[in-house]
């Protein structure tokens, strides 16, 4: 069977010819043209802005001309992962998409479900004539995945006149995104050069591996251990009673991740190497007890090995410090929905080079001066060790609207289409929803979307039955918006 004889056809097909036009982030200049001839051959106003992003303006079916606007919103872009055995170009290669009846997949890359959906629901919604709807303005973004970037230089001109908003980027059966968090990534560097180690001390590499890892937004409530900070716990007592120095110190590859792996060389001096080494394997035992649910393949290794160069005593006794202060891990839940996560960071990397040693952490949260609280907490750790710290790469919240039309109107939807009540969440991530309302705070938004699993990976895959209910829910809540 054609892939195209997939329901609902009329979204499925644009979802399918979207597929065959490379979208990668930062390659989305023939999607946008793509969908820009789309509306302009339907006669409607489409603009293409700096950004290539994506702007058409439908007018409202009759007896809606006069409802307020409406924005549906996704973004073009998409992830371009892909398994190592296979060869596909994301520049110039589309997706080969797959099914299996139940699940669209790609074949072994990602499938760009996320976003694709958004566009192809749009699409749908903009050459119908038979689906009600108020004056509608579509807004595709460009570079979501890479920082938000398209949503973040979208002029704000092109929000003004609407009072609701719609994002399809995020959701699930019978559950819909009502908010996100705001974050930014903090920096902070300890500038020290390594010099030759004097006599009589003995290096030793301690490694933590095995560790799960995971996002460090959705899965920072998982439990899961930190390799860094297990790094800290570890040397720190060799550090503060024992005069040991920093050789090297290096963990996580990737500021938004919770860190699976860190070694740090330690020198410890040889007169206190056995009292070291207990502590060593007291503090191995500890983190093993304590994680043996969450991590149950936790690797701690001590390793004998040579060095040469470490930092000076008060500098590693600075940077164990560090590692030991430093806030970590979820700091509020969420007020409204209190399973939800509200506040959090994560000290993703730790990186030493021949400058000194610096540490990044991911911060989040969907209150603002929440964000701001932990960041001045930072600054004050910073402060106290006499340490450099910056802030960086800032997007802001979703909050969650407490009277807002749009979630009485989905959440009636949901009832009358399903007969389940649906499930409202806050994202402990950040979506473009959040940039776009800071644009527009006139907005009452809601984010829904069908069953996506695995995005971003090779796995990806998108439930055929769900994408049919999204777009029965997405039409009925236009219906509605009178
Ligand atoms: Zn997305």
């Amino acid at each position: 069977m054609s892939l195209y004889n997939i329901e609902p056809r009329a979204p499925m097909k644009h979802f399918l010819d979207m597929a065959k036009i490379p979208h990668g982030s930062g390659n989305e200049a023939a999607v946008s043209t793509w969908l820009a001839g789309f509306g302009k051959n339907l006669g409607f106003e489409t603009i293409i802005d700096e950004s290539y992003n994506v702007i058409i303006r439908k007018p409202g079916t009759v007896g809606y001309e006069n409802a307020p606007r409406v924005i549906l919103q996704g973004h073009l872009d998409m992830v371009c992962e892909k398994n190592n055995n296979t060869e596909h170009d994301f520049i110039t290669q589309g997706i080969n998409v797959l099914s299996d009846g139940k699940y669209l997949s790609a074949d072994g890359t990602t499938l760009g479900a996320d976003n694709a959906v958004a566009v192809a629901y749009t699409m749908a919604v903009l050459e119908a004539d038979d689906i009600p709807h108020p004056p509608l303005t579509v807004i595709m973004t460009t570079n979501e995945e890479v920082g938000l970037l398209g949503a973040t230089a979208l002029n704000a001109k092109y929000l003004s006149d609407a009072k609701y908003m719609i994002n399809l980027d995020s959701g699930g059966d019978n559950i819909f995104t009502v908010g996100c968090a705001g974050g930014n990534r903090t920096a902070f560097t300890i500038k020290c050069k390594p010099s030759p180690i004097p006599a009589g001390y003995s290096a030793m590499q301690i490694s933590v591996s095995g560790l799960l890892g995971g996002h460090s937004g959705k899965d920072i409530n998982a439990g899961r251990g930190n390799a860094n900070i297990f790094i800290g716990r570890l040397i720190y007592p060799l550090i503060s009673k024992y005069g040991a120095l920093i050789s090297t110190i290096n963990g996580g590859d990737k500021d938004n991740a919770i860190p699976r792996e860190a070694h740090a060389i330690i020198c410890i001096p040889n007169r206190h190497l056995n009292e070291a080494k207990n502590e060593l394997g007291n503090i191995n035992n500890n983190i093993k007890t304590e994680y043996s649910i969450s991590e149950p393949n936790a690797e701690i290794e001590f390793i004998d090995v040579a060095a040469n160069k470490a930092y000076s005593e008060q500098f590693s006794l600075t940077i164990a410090s560090l590692l030991r202060l430093i806030p970590n891990g979820v700091q509020a839940f969420d007020q409204t929905f209190p399973d939800l996560i509200e506040t959090s960071l994560s000290l993703g990397v730790v990186k030493a080079d021949d400058e000194g040693v610096t540490f990044y952490s991911a911060v989040r949260s969907s209150v603002r001066s929440k964000k701001s609280d932990v960041v001045s907490r930072l600054k004050t750790l910073a402060d106290t060790l006499n340490i450099e710290i910056k802030t960086y790469n800032e997007y802001p919240e979703w909050q969650f609207k407490r009277d807002s039309i749009l979630q009485k109107i989905c959440g009636d939807v949901n009832t009358e289409l399903f007969g389940v009540e649906a499930a409202f969440h806050i994202m402990h991530g950040g979506l473009e929803c959040g940039v776009i309302l800071d644009k527009a705070p006139q907005l009452d938004i809601i984010a829904m979307g069908p069953n996506l699993f695995d995005n971003h990976s090779p796995d990806e895959r998108l439930e055929i039955a769900s994408f049919g209910r999204c777009w029965e829910v997405l039409k009925a809540v236009l219906k509605k918006m009178k």
